[in-house]
């Protein structure tokens, strides 16, 4: 009885001394914040990462030797649409299409496996209801997946009026949004214009900031993108129209800037047939998304040779791109002239940055979570390392364990 009650009084206390230790070695680490270790031997402890040692080889004697992988945190995307899928019929997944609830979360559980292989192990949504049931259930533990954050429904209809706009902030927050994704213009596919005006984007960031949630705005237009500095909000996505005065703006406010380079327009376009005659997706749609890709890649260079703007990772994943996620990244460094080094801070420390996660996960130290991640080939000279994933830890959790091809 005696043992029974110190057994529980130990517990409560979070006894250190119950965590499973876990030791890795590789050659090499690239520790997310742009620095680089050899020989390094983690120590992980629980979900934690305890120690790093260097050129100690033999003091933890390895689990798992991993020898000539790169090792690096788990990547974070902050855009993925993990909901999107392809329904039975080989067909963009709408309300409408017959799929039973059950077939529609297995397919966005389907969607989280395939992105955690692929060495994401944080995911940002934005979003659908259905999220906060996966972002629950793989963070219990029961099923593999990506830490997942999620705006829930976003907030697209501009003819609400501001207080009906803060109150559908609040309705999120209660229903357990970790962010508000916000539609300040019209789909790319649909021109990109300004849809909300100067005062609902000031409702909408300003009660978001009061209630303590960050906001991820959709905005294609200069006026849009400017609506949305103006309102204090926290990023903007996509931006295929910014000018470079807009770009300096974003920089001069802190606003994070996720523009794409590649993955979503040639997913759409590898997929056509799968998209199309559904809602915008349509000739003009098509031709606006072929259209959009020089100019995107013009955005991203902009954006790249802006001082000071934070340009963070984000796919925008939707059906047919989960666990292509990384080609993103190859883009961004091939046609968008980012450095190796760079594009992966984008999507490790910086990433993290943006979540306000930063003193927890992006990075490879001492008491950060154990998300780390071992890669075929130096990542930080070849991007292309970051396609061929071949270790994959969540939380101190071995997930996958392949062999070098
Ligand atoms: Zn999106």
């Amino acid at each position: 009885m005696k043992t029974l009650a110190f057994c529980f009084a130990f517990f409560a206390l979070g006894a250190p001394a119950q965590a499973q230790r876990t030791v890795i070695h590789a050659d090499r680490v690239l520790d997310g914040r742009g620095g680089t270790l050899h020989n390094v031997t983690i120590v992980v402890e629980g979900s934690r990462i305890a120690r790093i040692e260097t050129a100690q080889a033999g003091r933890f004697p390895a689990d798992y030797e991993l020898g000539t992988l790169t090792l690096l945190p788990g990547l974070i995307d902050g855009h993925s649409h993990l909901a999107w899928y392809f329904n039975r019929k080989g067909r963009l997944h709408t309300s409408d299409d017959g799929d039973t609830p059950a077939e529609s979360i297995l397919a966005a559980a389907g969607n989280a496996y395939a992105t955690l292989l692929a060495g994401f192990t944080t995911v940002q949504s934005p979003g659908s209801p259905e999220d906060k049931d996966l972002r629950d259930w793989i963070a219990s533990g029961a099923i593999p997946g990506p830490r997942v954050l999620t705006s829930l429904e976003p907030l697209s209809d501009a003819r609400l009026s501001p207080d009906s706009l803060r109150l559908l902030v609040r309705e999120r927050k209660k229903q357990g949004a970790d962010l508000i994704k916000i539609f300040a213009s019209k789909s790319i596919r649909e021109g990109g214009a300004a849809t909300m005006s100067a005062e609902q984007m000031d409702a909408m960031c300003g009660e978001a900031r009061a209630q303590g949630l960050r906001t991820l705005v959709h905005a294609h237009s200069t006026e849009s993108m400017e609506r949305a500095i103006h309102a204090g909000c926290t990023q903007i996505e996509h931006g295929v129209f910014a000018t470079d005065s807009v770009l300096a703006e974003m920089a001069a406010k802190k606003v994070y800037f996720d523009p794409q380079c590649g993955l979503v327009f040639h997913n759409y376009l590898d997929n056509r047939a799968k998209y199309d005659g559904i809602g915008n997706y349509n000739a003009e749609g098509f031709a606006a998304m072929e259209r959009a890709i020089p100019l995107a890649q013009n955005v991203f260079r902009r954006a790249m040779a802006t001082r000071y703007l934070k340009v963070v990772f984000g796919t925008d994943a939707v059906a047919g791109a989960h666990g292509r996620n990384a080609e993103e990244l190859v883009c961004r460094v091939k046609e968008g002239k980012q450095t190796p080094m760079k594009a992966i801070i984008s999507a490790t420390s910086l990433a993290a940055e943006a979540l306000g996660m930063q003193t927890t996960i992006g990075t490879i130290a001492p008491g950060y979570e154990a998300d780390i991640i071992g890669v075929d080939g130096d990542a930080s000279a070849d991007i292309t390392a970051l396609q061929r994933v071949r270790f994959v830890m969540k939380g101190g959790k071995v997930y996958s364990v392949l062999p070098r091809r």
